[in-house]
């Protein structure tokens, strides 16, 4: 295509909220017959909150909830964010108690050392035996579409809070009109198999991969790249980045982390999944003479 084509579909992108990083993005999205989608803060909102907290006997849930507020406070993600607003709203005076040695594991959880004691929130570990008052409620989060997540007070589970997400109004139209467009979607997640399941059946999309880790999200697109699919990778957390940087084209969603952000080469500043669609039909339209 001619500069001026490529001009006027980027300014054309613009106005739909589909910021567009060179030329090469554009020609690439033309081509493009798969979308990865994440799941948390992609297909839904990301603003979750917690539903329910469920601890194992002798621990007090404002005390647990006090210590997962702490160290959540580091963490830029939709379950650190929903942890730390319930534990102010439980805290005198909105205070947290400070962390040392806080670490963030993008697909995990996070840790750190609060009033001496060493705190974990995060995806359950496989293998674990949990009270079974945990148990229950990690399979009753699971059931209601939500996500349990574990807390260890050095190295002791003693609660499962239950964070729920709404999904966002657009995803299913989308998919559907990027099904028209010959784009095959899937699911990838790093939540669990059943939270997944529910959100791809609302959405309507049949291929899903749940319990993926960072790295395994990018392997997934890179195998599909590796059978002749043109693969964009839609995201927002710092889990999906090694994923969209691995694709041919990585979209983020414009309220997610940099980290995202800065690995894609398209961002969606309004968040608006019929805005995929329509940057697609219009590289589709506005670019075609050249091909
Ligand atoms: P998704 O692919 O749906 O965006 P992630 O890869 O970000 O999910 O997270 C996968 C899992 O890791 C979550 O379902 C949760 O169990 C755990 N996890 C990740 N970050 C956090 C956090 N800050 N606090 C608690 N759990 C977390
Ligand atoms: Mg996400």
């Amino acid at each position: 295509a001619t500069p001026t084509a490529f001009m006027a579909a980027t300014g054309r992108g613009a106005q739909l909220g589909v910021l567009i990083r060179g030329p090469e993005s554009l020609e690439r999205l033309q081509g493009i017959d798969t979308i990865v989608f994440d799941k948390t803060g992609t297909l839904t909102t990301g603003r979750m909150t917690l539903a329910e907290t469920t601890v194992d006997e002798g621990a007090s849930a404002d005390e647990v909830l006090r210590l997962a507020g702490a160290v959540e406070y580091g963490s830029e993600h939709p379950i650190g964010r929903a942890v730390v607003t319930a534990a102010r709203q439980a805290a005198s005076e909105g205070k947290l108690p400070s962390v040392t040695g806080f670490r963030a594991v993008p697909g995990t959880g996070v840790s750190g050392v609060v009033d001496d004691r060493q705190v974990f929130v995060g995806r359950p570990r496989p293998g674990t035996k949990l009270p079974d008052t945990l148990q229950q409620a990690l399979d009753r989060a699971e059931t209601a579409a939500r996500t349990g997540v574990t807390v260890e007070i050095d190295g002791r589970p003693v609660a499962v809070l239950a964070v729920g997400d709404t999904l966002r109004p657009d995803g299913y139209a989308a998919v559907r009109q990027l099904r028209k467009l010959g784009i095959e979607p899937i699911l990838v997640t790093g939540d669990g198999p059943v939270a997944a399941r529910a959100v791809a059946e609302q959405v309507g999309i049949e291929e899903v991969h749940a319990a993926v880790t960072p790295e395994g999200k990018a392997d997934i697109v890179t195998g599909l790249r590796a059978d002749g699919c043109r693969v964009a990778v839609i995201g927002d957390g710092v889990n999906d980045a090694a994923a969209l940087a691995s694709a041919d084209l990585g979209i983020a969603m414009g309220g997610g982390t940099d980290a995202a952000i800065g690995a894609a080469d398209i961002t969606l500043v309004r968040e608006d999944m019929q805005a995929v669609v329509a940057a697609v039909r219009l590289t589709r339209r506005t670019l075609t003479t050249i091909r």
